[in-house]
């Protein structure tokens, strides 16, 4: 169980054994250096000091630590905000001409950004289902040079088959990225053959809402073969060249923070690093409590869209390769915007926002929120319906949810 792992590793990498044993929190914006000598050997990297904190802050550098080791990668640099981190890890890979193509239900921001923002910079991305295997490979061509794919479908609940899509993308020489943002410690998409993990820290592993954040983490470049050394990665062999198996780390700091300069602050990190210790006891109820929650309100009559039904379509794979839940969220149908706003607003416990991952119980509406921009058939693929309502469960009893949802419904 990685949630009984992490209860060990977080806790004690978090703390210090002397001295504070809260983090250290750093928030300058620039570090003297001595010397010239030292500022020299600062930029040329022989130094290991911080520089300025756009390229790096030592209270972040903590938690990149921290979250590296969590998914078995080689290094993390952490963001502003998990948009940042998205813009962050994709920015430093692609340029004009180059094509993205885009797994499964996909969170409203980066979609936008996929299919307006970088559309404009002449970068074209193409969305598919997670099932539909054979099209995805039939999709790459030469200038595909990122396969994103959410860890579970954000707000449409449909889970995708992690290491099919990494076989696809590992034959195709492409780059698997998976945005982790619902199911951290749940899932490991490195060890399932990712390259690259995104995730928005906003959310469950803050907890809280204390803080906007979000991280990126590489895995290493191979000693031998490695699908980063073919000449459609040419950007990055320079770096390559230069820092062997941190070379994604080094591109990413100098392709992407350095020039956009969507870097994470120190006292964001600090407060994340506060979040994160608890994760793996929250993540450990949440999910236990999303199946409980599912199952009477399906019992009760709620349209609830949830794996752990027997009528999923990926109820299968949810027993089989989401062993430790798939995060925190449900959706509920109502049927029509009237229900789904008088259940909301008739639910006592419930906080109705954007935000997903809190230690309390959240809801939204989707169409008159964060879908209200996209056509018809962009809601269809997504799974928008008038009444859906996405859910996050918190760290409440679930008893007490289940009655309050209940009681709200009017069932
Ligand atoms: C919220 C979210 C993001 C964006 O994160 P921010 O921290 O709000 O910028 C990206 N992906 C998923 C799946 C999210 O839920």
């Amino acid at each position: 169980m990685r949630f009984e792992e992490f209860s060990t590793k977080f806790v004690q990498q978090v703390g210090k054994k002397e001295g504070a044993i809260s983090p250290v929190m750093i928030n300058s914006a620039s570090f003297g250096y001595g010397d010239s000598e030292t500022g020299e050997g600062i930029f040329d990297g022989s130094v290991k000091k911080p520089l300025y904190s756009r390229m790096g802050n030592p209270t972040s550098a903590q938690l990149e630590q921290i979250l590296a080791q969590m998914d078995g990668g080689i290094g993390c640099v952490v963001a502003s905000s998990g948009m940042g981190a998205t813009a962050m890890a994709t920015l430093s890979l692609l340029k004009s001409g180059d094509e993205i193509i885009s797994v499964g239900g996909l969170f409203g921001g980066t979609y936008a950004y996929f299919s307006e923002t970088l559309a404009r910079f002449g970068i074209s991305t193409r969305f598919f289902d997670v099932d539909e295997l054979d099209a995805i490979e039939e999709a790459v061509t030469d200038k595909t040079k990122i396969i994103f794919l959410e860890s579970v479908g954000n707000p449409n609940m449909r889970l995708p088959d992690i290491r099919a899509l990494a076989d696809i993308a590992n034959k195709s020489g492409v780059v698997l990225m998976v945005d982790n943002t619902i199911t951290p410690l749940s899932i490991a998409p490195i060890a399932l053959g990712a390259d690259i993990v995104v995730y928005s820290t906003t959310k469950v592993i803050v907890g809280n809402a204390s803080s906007l954040g979000g991280a990126v983490v590489f895995r290493a470049i191979s000693e031998g073969e490695d699908k980063f050394k073919a000449q459609r990665y040419a950007e990055v062999h320079p770096f390559i060249k230069k820092m062997g198996p941190m070379a994604l780390i080094a591109n990413a700091k100098k392709r992407a923070l350095r020039d956009f300069g969507m870097s994470a602050n120190g006292f964001g990190s600090y407060l994340t690093l506060l979040g994160l210790e608890t994760l793996p006891l929250r993540m450990d109820r949440i999910v236990d409590s999303v199946e409980k929650v599912a199952r009477s309100l399906d019992a009760a009559g709620f349209k609830i869209n949830h794996p752990c039904l027997n009528s999923h379509p990926h109820h299968e794979r949810y027993l089989n390769q989401f062993s430790q839940g798939c995060g925190t969220l449900l959706t509920i149908d109502m049927g029509s915007k009237e229900a789904a706003f008088a259940f909301l607003n008739g639910s006592k416990l419930m906080t109705i926002t954007a935000n997903i991952g809190d230690s309390r119980t959240l809801g939204l509406h989707m169409e008159s929120t964060i879908y209200r921009d996209f056509d018809g058939p962009t809601k269809e693929f997504l799974g928008i319906t008038p009444g859906l309502i996405r859910i996050s469960i918190g760290l409440e009893n679930p008893e007490h949810i289940i009655q309050d949802f209940i009681a709200a419904g009017g069932l």
